[in-house]
């Protein structure tokens, strides 16, 4: 079972080692943002929506998260290890 709080401290930590940073991302103005935003060296930037185990992203997240992936950004919405895992993989292959 994997809380939110949880899984965000381990993909804090989990990026960390690779040498980049997933920092908390907060847009006062417009609602809906994902929770961290994921900067790699080489100017690489993927968005996490975290979520305690089974939860979905809320309407207006949703609306959100399917605006940045219409600019062409990659979203992961991670509920669980096994996709804290892909998201990670992802991140450390450089793949976005
Ligand atoms: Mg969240």
């Amino acid at each position: 079972m994997a809380n939110e709080k949880y899984l965000e401290e381990k993909l804090r930590n989990r990026v960390k080692n690779l040498g980049g940073v997933a920092l908390k991302f907060y847009s006062p103005f417009y609602t809906g943002m994902p929770d961290r935003i994921v900067l790699m060296p080489g100017g690489k930037a993927w968005f996490v929506e975290l979520k305690s185990d089974g939860k979905k992203p809320s309407p207006r997240q949703a609306h959100v998260l399917g605006e940045l992936q219409s600019l062409g950004f990659k979203i992961f919405v991670v509920d669980n290890d096994e996709k804290l895992n892909n998201c990670i993989n992802e991140i450390a292959n450089g793949t976005n």
